[in-house]
């Protein structure tokens, strides 16, 4: 009895725990609302935040191809944000901050083509000629999440920053439109053109950055992507004919085809096909964007120790270790090549090692039960 009640004390603290959203629909069949919940629900096993995350839902038909479109809310500059100058989803920033910063107002709305073919099923087993619904969803809510840049090119221009209410017209959004300033979102910052470098340092509105955007060479060189993605820095969709709302705020198609584990934030979705996960690579994109991701998803464990890094080498006094994010108690202990103990392990991710004689040691680095063994010369 005891063990039981122990359980469901558990299974309580985990539930309150859960981010939870405050979703509003404007239109929205009955059957097609369940589906969004169902998407909403997967995002709030993923990312952690004490805030509940508002978004409006409208059912409307919409332009061209598309079958959502996701207009954000935004902030910048607010108490805790990372990086200045630099704007961040609403709800991301609120998860951030720890508080509500855009009372009254959505933190992101999403608008869901009325006249496609809809599988509002929620077992992914969408018809041969039906786009699946949770699926998409899934995928909008993620650019509401904050994956989404503010790039835009005219002729040969291009610019971070510069958008505007009219852009999306007919659609409106449901909050007011912030005036941009020119500033790159916290996504922007990570983009990095192979041969020029990142967006954020080219010139803003520039011709440089507008051919950067339609370089086909672009890559996210988020540390925390990276170490998810074996070391290289996922490519982004920056095709040679610029697309306002789909280029550079979207994973490479091709790099990340249909039924590719990480195909969620690509551009383009098939009918009769479902991805109902958003992908280790999507994940910790945005993890480096600022979102604290629940513990068993985020990149840490083997991943992170894999990326550690010791300074100095050779080292005199004390060895530091490095990872692209913090690690979960992490103890380090120093052994020599023949396997023996020579600096007791302790917590921390540094340690003194001035005792030691000149040699090669091995530094033992525990995390999350795994550790990781990182050759270093002691001078
Ligand atoms: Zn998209």
């Amino acid at each position: 009895m005891r063990i039981l009640l122990l359980l469901l004390g558990c299974s309580v603290l985990a539930r309150s725990r859960a981010t939870s959203f405050d979703i509003s629909y404007v239109n929205v069949p009955a059957d097609a609302q369940v589906a969004v919940q169902a998407a909403a629900d997967i995002w709030s096993g993923i990312v952690v935040s004490a805030v509940p995350i508002k978004v409006q839902v409208t059912w409307a038909p919409l332009f061209g191809t598309a079958l959502g479109i996701t207009l954000p809310n935004g902030r910048r500059d607010f108490p805790g944000a990372p990086l200045g100058q630099t704007w961040y989803a609403a709800a991301l920033a609120n998860s951030i901050a720890g508080n509500e910063l855009d009372p009254g107002e959505n933190d992101f709305d999403v608008f869901l083509d009325a006249t496609a073919n809809w599988y509002t099923g929620l077992d992914g087993m969408p018809g041969a000629a039906q786009y699946d619904l949770v699926t998409i969803t899934l995928h909008e809510f993620g650019h509401g999440l904050g994956f989404v840049g503010l790039s835009k090119k005219e002729g040969t221009m291009g610019s971070l920053g510069t958008l505007q209410a009219v852009d999306f017209a007919p659609l409106v959004t449901s909050f007011p439109w912030p005036d941009l300033d020119t500033l790159p979102s916290i996504f922007d910052r990570f983009l990095d053109q192979q041969q020029d470098g990142p967006f954020a340092l080219m010139d803003n509105p520039g011709i440089q950055l507008g051919a950067a955007m339609t370089s086909n060479q672009v890559y996210f060189n988020g540390p925390l992507a990276m170490a998810g993605n074996g070391g290289a820095a996922p490519r982004i969709f920056a095709p040679s004919a610029f697309a306002l709302g789909s280029s550079c705020v979207h994973l490479n198609e091709s790099t990340y085809p249909n039924s590719n584990v990480n195909e969620l934030m690509t551009p383009y979705s098939s009918m009769g096909h479902a991805n109902q996960w958003p992908g280790p690579i999507c994940i910790a994109m945005l993890q480096d964007i600022g979102w604290t991701i629940a513990p068993d998803l985020g990149i840490h464990g083997t991943a992170l120790l894999a990326a550690a890094t010791i300074y100095p080498d050779p080292a005199t006094d004390v060895v530091h270790l490095a990872t692209p994010a913090p690690l979960i108690a992490p103890r380090i202990r120093v052994i020599d090549l023949g396997g023996r103990e020579v600096v007791a392990a302790r917590s921390g991710t540094e340690t003194d090692v001035a005792s030691l004689s000149a040699g090669t040691y091995i530094l033992e680095l525990r995390s999350e039960g795994r550790s990781v063994h990182v050759p270093f010369i002691k001078r």
